[in-house]
């Protein structure tokens, strides 16, 4: 059995204080939410924090507010079944309820946050291991060791971002606020990552996510398809997202994020441009689908193989722009039956 190391737990009230004792505390301190994934993590060493901080007992971070007119305010806390849940945005997010509704299982959901979720590590089949397992193969530069054992010649690691709300939160326009010891700021939630499978946050270590902005729905139709290898609960080997807003039947604003193909998510603005102006027939499904595969470029270090995750992000992406498209089928999908 594996178990947890010893480590001191602060438990402060506000999200000020939580803040100023990450700050205080430097690398020795981690910030814990729900814990499914940093606890662990933390049995296999690949975290080991000294302190954890903990924010679930700070009451401003919970909660959802506002509306789909003027705008939604998720607080971090909330957990990823009551965003799978929550009417208003399983109605006018729909990609962020369904992405919620996939992370993991009902256990975890239950339990993991939204605010974790976003924040979650990347993950590599040699990093999540146990540390007996890295250490008999050699540890890789993301801990404790200092190359990278997926592309040896490589001076950065490619860890996957494995978020399922991540890039549905993305799709969407949903922007974070950041609360850290020198102030808070607001950021879209695409500046929230970085392409570095270890320094894969462009936050500080000492900035906490307060809230979770999304945008007006304001007849954006949405939607995120998951492929993984065990439908019960596995992590993503690929999260497409995409959200269209439609004047009549033509495209007038699009996105399309992926996930898990690369250390952050990964938006496909070729795709949008092959949609805007355009109506949503086969031929421009298809032809934005071609489009969207091309900043798909996953390496050999997740489940399936690399060239079989590039493929299918074609096909995922058909499926995504058909579902919205109210089609059935379309001859991606044909292709691939
Ligand atoms: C078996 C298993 C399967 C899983 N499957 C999936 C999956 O399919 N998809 C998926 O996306 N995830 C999956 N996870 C990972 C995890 O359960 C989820 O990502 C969950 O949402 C994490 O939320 P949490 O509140 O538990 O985060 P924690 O584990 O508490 O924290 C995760 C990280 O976020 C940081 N953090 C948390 N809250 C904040 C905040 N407000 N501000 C700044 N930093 C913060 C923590 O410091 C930590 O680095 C899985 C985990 C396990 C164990
Ligand atoms: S991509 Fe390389 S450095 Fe990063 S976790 Fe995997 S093996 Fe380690």
């Amino acid at each position: 059995m594996m178990r947890l190391p010893p480590f001191t737990y602060l438990a402060p009230r506000t999200a000020a204080d939580a803040a100023r004792l990450v700050a205080e505390h430097g690398p020795e301190a981690m910030l814990v939410a729900g814990g499914t994934d940093l606890y662990p993590n933390m049995k296999r060493r690949q975290f080991e924090p000294r302190i954890l901080v903990a924010l679930g007992g700070i009451r401003e971070l919970g909660g959802v507010s506002g509306s789909a007119r003027d705008g939604l305010r998720i607080g971090p806390l909330t957990t990823l079944t009551a965003v799978s849940r929550h009417r208003e945005i399983v109605r006018h997010y729909p990609a962020l309820a369904t992405a919620a509704g996939l992370v993991s299982s009902p256990q975890l959901r239950n339990v993991g946050t939204i605010g974790g979720n976003v924040c979650v590590d990347t993950r590599c089949n040699y990093y999540n291991q146990s540390q007996p397992w890295r250490k008999a193969i050699g540890f890789c530069m993301k801990k404790d060791g200092d190359i990278c054992l997926v592309a040896p010649s490589s001076s950065r690691c490619w860890a996957v971002s494995s978020s399922d709300t991540a890039p549905a939160l993305w799709s969407l326009g949903a922007r974070v606020r950041l609360a850290g010891p020198s102030g808070e700021r607001t950021v879209p939630i695409a500046a929230l990552y970085r392409d570095d499978g270890i320094e894969y946050l462009a936050k500080r270590a000492d900035e906490i996510v307060t809230e979770i902005v999304l945008p007006p729905a304001d007849g954006w139709r949405s939607t995120y398809l998951k492929l993984r290898r065990r439908g019960a609960f596995d992590f993503p080997i690929l999260g497409v997202a995409a959200a269209l807003r439609l004047e009549g039947d033509v495209v007038r604003e699009a996105r399309v994020v992926l996930g898990a193909v690369a250390s952050l998510p990964r938006e496909a603005p070729k795709a949008a441009a092959v949609l805007v102006g355009q109506r949503l027939t086969n031929e421009t499904i298809e032809a934005a689908a071609d489009a969207a595969a091309g900043p798909a470029r996953p390496l050999d270090n997740t489940d399936l193989t690399h060239p079989y995750r590039k493929k299918v992000t074609r096909v995922y992406v058909a499926r995504a722009l058909a579902r919205l498209a109210g089609f059935d089928h379309g001859p991606v999908l044909a292709e691939i039956a």
